[in-house]
């Protein structure tokens, strides 16, 4: 049996050519190989006799040819092979065109089998550019469920099959079972060589189902496992021990009571911080429940405790508002807050750096210059980050190691199901704040087409005549994409809005900016200069303009609904009653039926499950921002069932053998270590 590191070009039957087409696919090693899956199946399993078929059925027909096979040119450039074939019921006509090598692939009297869609009519049965098959052989390309897997250039289906093949014989009999016996006979799953046999060359589809269903598991467990090792990792490091202070002392001190949900949350991470253990605590909540002000509470509580604090934020404009909120809660109650952005001189630099240094700052606010190599921490207590999903869980990691161990709040405003929350934060506690400061107003949302638009810059018009701003949001533009001409680029959309609103001024800001550029002119939008401000997704995140009483979104088909959710929170953060426009000419079914959630709903929750629904989790989070590892088999939306018991067998599995040091988990423990090391890099 070969080893499953095993180079895929040292395997027998591949060589150096083949091995450099599956590099492509991300497939270098006998284990990638062997979990190439395929991306769908086709079914030629269907035989009949040729009397029984029905029009536009495929079909594997096993027949006699009838008579030689004829090459005739039809007109220049195009060939035909003709001939019939039967069988005890009937004949049917086959015809190839522009494979003129097919008059000599078979010979009167040959037994065939083709695979290919019959046409009949009235009595007349054809079959155009059938697949066939000579002999029957082990995976063979008719009569059977046939895999179907993602190509790449140089290497064709049946070069991907034979591969596989060659990748499974070289296993043998003796493909590792990272399942332990006893859970996979607990979750009555299939062996693991039965199964990746039979995900790639199924029996029937009830056994692909089993097969389908193991691996989903095993992959699920395998992450479920490797996470809360990390977990237990943290879990078991000592941290700074910070008393719980009073803090009614702190609610005093503001401008409103916190909500029942902000008092949990505080109550949650400060017995975290009073443990002896580092904290990571995620505070999960919808736009505008009030996360900051936990973190504010327990950064005082922090300083109490005679330790500084670290708060990053993801764009360096999110950075001074947050500074100015913070420094709003905390500069009364005697802290020292500081701020280090890009935006500072260098010598403004120097002297925060220092300050750090000698512990005259209380609680720093920047972006993650915060934890370059040149910043020192005298005595650094607590970490928060906003917007966490912006980072992966490797960065996480690195974070951690700054200087001492501090605890760490993550804050999060991407409410996410939580079937998901469970993996993605597989290694964080999580509060949820589920629960809106009162006298919240809600949003009034609109899908519109086009023709509304003469009414939507009436509105417009009116809302800015009355001193409201508004933010036009348009879809990002790839930087490779054609543009389809139908869409909107911020740009364009904003030199429009110029034209149509003469007497008004039109800001701009899209991803191809510097960041310099951008924050000015975001900044001239917070400060009230500008009436319009055109925007890609740029400001998705956080930022807050309370006199923005309007948020239009065009193309409004191109986002996912958290997406829309989140932008559809930068409005109605003041005392204005306001509005969100969704502006999609795209009629088809599911967009309506996506939009018209938004219209309905405005719970970050319940909008996130339907998103989940309705795209799956790839799109849910764009491209791989979420840092987990890519999945093969699984699907972490659709297999929220598989995924739970994975989940539980886990922790229960953790739970006896906590570092997974016993002989027969060896092959498991190798796994999970490989696992994160190769998802890691895309953070560096
Ligand atoms: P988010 O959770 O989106 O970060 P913020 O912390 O920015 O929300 O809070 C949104 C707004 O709600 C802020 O203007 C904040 O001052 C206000 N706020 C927070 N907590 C309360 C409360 N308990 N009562 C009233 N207003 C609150
Ligand atoms: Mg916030």
């Amino acid at each position: 049996m070969a080893e499953l590191t095993k180079d895929v070009r040292y395997i027998k039957g591949i060589g150096e050519k083949k091995a450099l087409a599956l590099n492509k696919l991300g497939v270098f090693s006998l284990y990638d190989l062997v979990s190439y899956f395929p991306r769908r199946y086709e079914d030629r399993s269907l035989e009949r006799a040729i009397a029984e078929t029905m029009d536009g059925e495929s079909v594997t027909l096993r027949v006699l040819i009838a008579d030689q096979p004829r090459l005739t040119r039809v007109r220049r450039g195009m060939e035909l092979v003709k001939f019939r074939a039967v069988d005890e019921s009937g004949s049917v006509d086959i015809t190839y065109f522009n494979q003129s090598y097919m008059a000599n692939q078979f010979n009167r009297g040959d037994e065939v089998r083709f695979f290919g869609r019959v046409e009949v009519k009235g009595t007349h049965r054809s079959m155009v550019n059938p697949v066939f098959e000579l002999t029957e052989k082990p995976n063979g390309q008719v009569g059977r469920i046939v895999p179907v897997y993602r190509l790449t250039a140089g290497l064709s289906q049946r070069a991907i099959q034979q591969a596989v093949r060659q990748g499974l014989d070289a296993c043998g009999e003796q493909l590792p079972d990272l399942l332990p016996d006893e859970v996979r006979e607990r979750e009555q799953l299939v062996q693991a060589r039965w199964a990746y046999e039979q995900i790639h060359f199924p029996s029937d589809f009830g056994t692909l189902e089993l097969a389908r269903r193991r691996l989903i598991f095993e992959e699920l467990f395998i992450l479920a496992c490797a996470l809360g090792d990390m977990r237990r990792k943290r879990v078991a490091e000592d941290g700074i021990v910070v008393p719980a202070p009073d803090f009614e002392e702190f609610f005093r001190a503001l401008p409103f009571p916190p909500t029942g949900a902000q008092r949990r949350a505080i109550g949650d991470a400060s017995l975290d911080m009073a443990s002896g253990k580092a904290m990571s605590r995620l505070v999960q909540g919808d736009v505008g429940s009030g996360k900051t002000l936990v973190a504010a509470a327990m950064i005082w509580s922090c300083w109490k405790g005679g330790h500084m604090s670290a708060f990053m934020a993801p764009t360096e404009l999110l950075a001074e508002q947050h500074f100015e909120t913070l420094t709003g809660f905390l500069a009364p109650l005697g802290l020292r807050l500081g701020r280090l952005t890009g935006s500072l001189t260098a010598k403004e630099k120097r002297t925060v750096k220092q300050q750090l240094r000698d512990g005259e700052i209380d609680c720093v606010i920047g972006t993650h210059a915060l934890f370059s190599e040149d910043v020192e921490y005298r005595d650094l207590g607590l970490v928060v980050t906003d917007e966490q999903h912006r980072f992966g869980v490797g960065q996480r990691a690195a974070l951690i190691g700054k200087g001492q161990r501090p605890h760490v709040l993550v804050m999060s405003a991407t409410p996410i199901p939580r079937t998901l929350a469970l993996i993605l934060y597989g290694d964080l506690d999580v509060s949820i704040i589920d629960e809106l400061p009162p006298g919240r107003q809600r949003v009034d949302t609109f899908a519109v087409d086009e023709s509304y638009r003469d009414r939507l810059n009436g509105f417009i018009r009116k809302l800015v005549g009355e001193g409201r701003q508004v933010f036009v949001v348009c879809p990002m533009v790839e930087e490779n994409e054609e543009l389809p001409t139908h869409l909107k680029s911020a740009e364009e959309h904003a030199e429009t809005l110029r034209q149509t609103f003469p007497e008004l001024t039109v800001g701009c800001v899209h991803g191809k900016m510097k960041p310099k550029e951008k924050d000015k002119a975001m900044a001239a939008f917070v400060a009230g200069e500008t009436n319009i401000l055109v925007a890609t997704t740029v400001i998705e995140v956080g930022v807050d303009v309370p006199n923005a009483a309007l948020m239009v979104v065009e193309n409004a088909e191109r986002f996912g609904l958290s997406q829309l959710h989140q932008l559809r929170g930068r409005v109605g953060r003041g005392r204005h009653k306001s509005w969100c426009i969704l502006v999609s000419d795209n009629d088809s079914p599911e967009v309506k039926a996506r939009l018209d959630i938004m219209h309905k709903s405005s719970d970050g929750f319940k909008i996130s499950e339907e998103d989940l629904r309705l795209r799956g989790p790839g799109d849910f989070f764009g491209s791989r921002q979420h840092g987990l590892p890519e999945m093969h088999v699984a699907d972490l939306g659709a297999d929220a069932k598989v995924l739970q018991d994975a989940q539980r067998e886990a922790q229960a599995l953790l739970a006896s053998d906590p570092d997974l040091s016993r002989p027969e988990h060896r092959a498991l423990k190798n796994r999970i270590d490989l696992l994160f090391a190769r998802s890691d890099a895309s953070f560096n």
